[in-house]
């Protein structure tokens, strides 16, 4: 096995206002499946999800709350023995607090998870075991595509972009000590600060990135993954004919070149749908973005950020 360590973004936790409008967005928009429901230990009422690619048991997580944003996020790692040599390292770092196991079981199919939080404030989580309980095409003579895609058809749970205020240190924590690589980063000012980092732990130009803002532990956008060009034009289409409130696009990003259209879910939280970008091996030389040219980093057609792009994140 040539990827090792942390394999890829596992799970993320969503909190919803209502979890019924919640569902059926991200089911008959997006086009995630149900996979379950229960309530986690403080009783708020959780829906599991999964894209119809996706093997594990579930990946989205939504729990009913007074706040929207993001709980956690959780990294699947290659092994049990991986599992406690990360945490141990996590540990011995000194840059996470609030560690903690959680115990197997907590989420369904699901064995022990490490519990950390990152200096930007957001909550992560490494674990092992997830039980593979097949996608939607099955692994013996797979159709492409399954019957029943519906919505977006998002085949999976992808990256998420998060907000926070110290950087540098999330960063040392998810590069020294995690073993991701930066793809891509944004630079300020004559001493060229990093501002934002493009994080990858396997093959795609990012699992997760960070934008300094002068803020803890807050949700930019949830992606999940589409095919080509033509999917992300018909999802731009879905958002019109459901009423979905839309915040930019279709359009293509200069940073990892997805193709991209932003929405928001029925409690504010943005989301992502995208195709694209490209292969990233641990050897690739970081691709620099000044900051006057980050509006055409971040939207290429346009060469300019618009306003809500910063200012609104939950
Ligand atoms: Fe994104």
């Amino acid at each position: 096995m040539a990827i090792t360590g942390v394999l890829r973004p596992g799970h993320v936790c969503i909190r919803v206002l209502e979890l019924e409008p919640a569902v059926r967005h991200y089911v008959d928009t997006i086009g995630l499946t149900e996979v379950m429901r229960d309530k986690a230990a403080d009783g708020s009422p959780r829906v599991f999800l999964k894209g119809w690619d996706e093997s594990d048991h579930h990946s989205v997580v939504l729990r009913e709350a007074d706040e929207s944003g993001m709980d956690y996020m959780g990294w699947k790692v290659d092994s049990e023995a991986t599992l406690e040599k990360l945490s141990a390292d996590v540990e011995a770092s000194g840059l996470a607090t609030d560690m903690h196991w959680i115990a197997a079981g907590e989420h369904p199919e699901t064995g022990k998870r490490f519990r950390f939080t990152v200096s930007t404030g957001h909550i992560m989580e490494l674990y092992a075991y997830r039980k593979a309980t097949g996608c939607a095409t099955g692994s013996l003579n797979p159709d492409p595509w399954p019957d029943d895609m519906h919505g977006m058809g998002a085949r999976r749970f992808d990256h998420c972009l998060l907000y926070g205020d110290d950087l540098a240190n999330t960063y040392k924590l998810f590069t020294e000590v995690l073993g991701f690589g930066l793809s891509e980063a944004v630079v300020a000012g004559p001493g060229e600060q990093m501002i934002g980092a493009f994080l990858s732990c396997a093959n795609k130009a990012h699992d997760v990135a960070f934008i300094q803002q002068p803020v803890k532990n807050k949700l930019h956008h949830v992606s999940f993954l589409l095919d080509n060009w033509g999917e992300v034009l018909k999802a731009a289409d879905i958002i019109s004919k459901r009423r979905v409130s839309l915040d930019i696009g279709p359009t293509r990003h200069g940073i990892t070149r997805g193709e991209t259209v932003y929405f928001f879910d029925p409690s504010g939280n943005r989301n992502e749908v995208f195709s694209g970008g490209y292969t990233w091996y641990p050897d690739k030389p970081v691709i620099t973005w000044t900051d006057d040219q980050l509006g055409t980093g971040i939207f290429y057609h346009d060469r300019k950020l618009n306003e809500k792009f910063l200012s609104v994140f939950t």
